[in-house]
């Protein structure tokens, strides 16, 4: 490439760093960490209960949606693909939230039942991980687990 010549892919990176950069300050300034790579969100508003619902608006925990020109819209660069508005939707199918893990993972989520699943999934991967550090074997964990919900139902605890 001869000295005069501009090359568009440094620009087109540059400009999306820059992009990065101001999404991670604007959701800092909520007091909202970014969990995942990327990712993306679709709203069907062909399919949309719209004015009647606008439960998903609600349930954002960034104020990523809202509602305009008649219908439910998103603020893109204030979205973290939490997947609440889908939790929350009352159409399946009608929000459409992917986005990618660090490890590469990719997750899809389209009706609540996809988030209630990985959220367990989530749980229980955490629950594992608490026995192991805290507990030599999953039977102590079991035997003082009944232990403490027995003094519970006595009263004792
Ligand atoms: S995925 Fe989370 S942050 Fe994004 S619009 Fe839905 S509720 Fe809001
Ligand atoms: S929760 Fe679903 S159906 Fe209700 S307004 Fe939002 S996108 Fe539409």
């Amino acid at each position: 490439m001869s000295s005069g010549e501009i090359d568009i892919f440094t620009i087109l990176r540059e400009r999306s760093e820059r992009k990065r950069e101001e999404r991670i300050k604007l959701l800092e300034s909520i007091g909202v960490k970014e969990y995942f790579a990327d990712g993306n969100i679709i709203i069907n508003s062909r399919i949309c209960e719209g004015v009647e619902c606008k439960l998903c608006i609600e349930a954002c925990p960034t104020n990523a949606l809202y509602w305009g020109y008649g219908e439910v819209k998103v603020s893109e660069e204030l979205c973290i693909y939490c997947a609440a508005c889908v939790l929350n939707c009352i159409v399946d199918g009608c929000i459409k939230v992917t986005r990618r893990r660090s490890d590469g993972r990719v997750e899809v989520f389209s009706n609540p039942g996809e988030v209630i699943k990985t959220m367990r999934k989530i749980n229980s991967q955490k629950l594992n991980g608490i026995i192991n550090r805290r507990f030599r074997s999953i039977e102590e964990y079991a035997e003082r687990n009944l232990a403490r919900k027995i003094l519970w139902w006595v009263g004792g605890y």
